[in-house]
């Protein structure tokens, strides 16, 4: 890998601790593979929580100078570091490939997507206002002000190992806060080059640190448990989330929860299907399928049903499965063997239960973790699908009759992140997107995120947003000052 790199001192193999690269205590190490082969691209630090203590201690020494700078200090730096990543996107977004398997021109996507977060929060940085309020009695002036946080701990997933990285610490560092990061063990590298164009772009020493270790409960736990971290920001699953909310529940610490989600995506028979199935594809299959916000059920409208399912087979037939790092692969590995066996665990479960298999269905010829996009008709609720999430190449399609009813199939969950739907009637557009219970809605789209609007979910898809104005608010915390004159 460090070959192909532009700039092989990218390729980082160290921990970034307080302002240094270092090893673990004890030296020991683990294995980055490649999961389009299988292969070790390289061993980084197995580190504890003695280590994670110490970029915590770190942080909060360097949290305070960062904090006194004026907005435009900090909003320059971070803008460095922003200028150093779009110069880096193609090395980044090999290395990003290299470790997590999207296809190269998806991982480039990927470290633009993750740049646009340090320059928006870099920008919002000299809007934290406050206000001031009418007084209460009449020798009384009171105004707010917002202050960071102070330190924050992240935990970041493996399937966007640079966005999910910036989307906390852009805000986080524009804020004034310091940020200690345990990247997923899957991942790591991608976090690591970051700290490598932190360092370049002149960051203070210990306000952005990264702590490698496959040990995350352990991480988890000196996060929670540690007094000086204020807040815990966390992307992944909601078993994780839950876990940690509960952990952080002892200290009171601020929590921000991007937990999974189980997207519905409708098509109604107003809709422009060609439009649809372009929206489906970008939806269910970006990433190979791996993200919290692809489609996971498809719920097609009766009268459209037999010829969304044909021009959705074509269409997803034509996908090419492959390395990512091979010209024209729309489809890349999975993350793992086990991410494998869900997609397999939850085809067999609707196929026995009366699913039929219209596109795909098996293990892809190159093996390891590959599989072929898969599409099946007659989804039902009793499916697993129907209620988990199965993060890998499979659409399954559900038959609807009314608005009314696909409404409520699609709230049926405990899921509130993203949905999606087709339709042209503007009453009915407005109704539908009034009516979904999820945090993000998107309208004859299939692509919703951007740095400039708020992702987040309802009910157990999370707490707080990423993105936007508001997601700096998350970092701040609010002082009321009520003075006497
Ligand atoms: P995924 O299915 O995407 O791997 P997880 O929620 O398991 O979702 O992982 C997301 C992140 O949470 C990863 O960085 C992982 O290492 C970390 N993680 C997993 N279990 C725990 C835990 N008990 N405490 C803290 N972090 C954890």
């Amino acid at each position: 890998l460090k070959s192909l790199l532009k700039d092989p001192d990218l390729l980082e193999t160290r921990a970034y601790l307080a302002g240094d690269w270092a090893g673990a205590d004890d030296g020991a190490t683990f294995a980055v593979t490649n999961p389009a082969n299988g292969e070790t691209i390289c061993e980084v630090p197995e580190m504890g929580r003695a280590e994670t203590a110490r970029a915590i201690e770190a942080a909060a020494a360097a949290q305070k100078s960062w904090a006194a700078k004026t907005a435009k200090e900090r909003a320059n730096a971070m803008r460095k570091w922003y200028d150093l990543m779009m110069a880096a996107q193609d090395d980044l977004a090999m290395i990003l490939t290299a470790e997590m398997g999207k296809p190269l021109a998806e991982a480039k996507g990927e470290i633009g997507y993750g740049a646009s977060f340090v320059e928006w929060f870099a920008e919002e940085a000299k809007r934290i206002y406050g206000e001031t309020i009418p007084g209460h009695q009449p020798d009384k002036r009171l105004s707010v002000i917002r202050q960071p946080v102070g330190v924050v701990a992240a935990i970041t997933p493996w399937n966007f190992p640079n966005a999910m990285i910036t989307r906390k610490a852009a805000p986080a560092l524009a804020a004034g806060c310091a940020i200690v990061i345990k990247p997923a063990a899957e991942t790591p590298l991608s976090a690591l080059a970051m700290a490598v164009l932190a360092e370049r772009a002149g960051l203070p020493k210990g306000l952005f640190s990264v702590v490698t270790s496959t040990q995350s409960p352990d991480i988890g736990l000196e996060f929670s448990e540690n007094p000086t971290v204020r807040k815990i920001t966390f992307t992944g699953s909601t078993g994780v989330g839950r876990i940690l909310l509960r952990q952080a529940a002892d200290q009171v610490k601020k929590c921000s929860m991007e937990l999974g989600g189980n997207a519905p995506f409708i098509v109604f028979d107003d809709a422009d299907l060609d439009a649809a199935v372009l929206g489906a594809i970008a939806c269910k299959f970006r990433n190979n399928g791996q993200t919290c916000v692809c489609a996971n059920r498809i719920y097609v409208q009766s009268g459209v049903y037999d010829a969304f399912a044909a021009k959705l087979a074509e269409a997803v037939g034509k996908l090419k499965v492959g390395d990512g790092m091979e010209e024209g692969t729309d489809l890349g590995p999975l993350i793992s063997d086990a991410a494998r066996e869900k997609v397999e665990t939850h085809l067999a479960d609707a196929t026995a239960k009366g699913a039929r298999v219209i596109l795909g269905g098996k293990p892809h010829q190159r093996g390891g973790t590959f599989f072929e996009p898969t599409i099946v008709t007659g989804a039902t609720r009793e499916m697993q699908f129907a209620t988990d999430e199965t993060f890998g190449p499979l659409a399954p399609l559900f038959r609807f009759e009314t608005e009314d009813d696909v409404i409520a199939m699609a709230n049926d969950t405990i899921f509130g992140l993203a949905s999606y739907f087709y339709a042209r009637d503007l009453s009915r557009v407005y109704k539908v997107a009034e009516a979904l219970e999820y945090g993000i809605v998107g309208v004859n789209t299939g692509v919703i995120s951007t740095e400039v609007a708020p992702f987040g979910g309802v009910k157990q898809s999370g707490l707080g947003r990423e993105g936007s104005r508001h997601g700096i608010e998350d970092y701040l915390e609010m002082k009321y000052i009520c003075m006497s004159v």
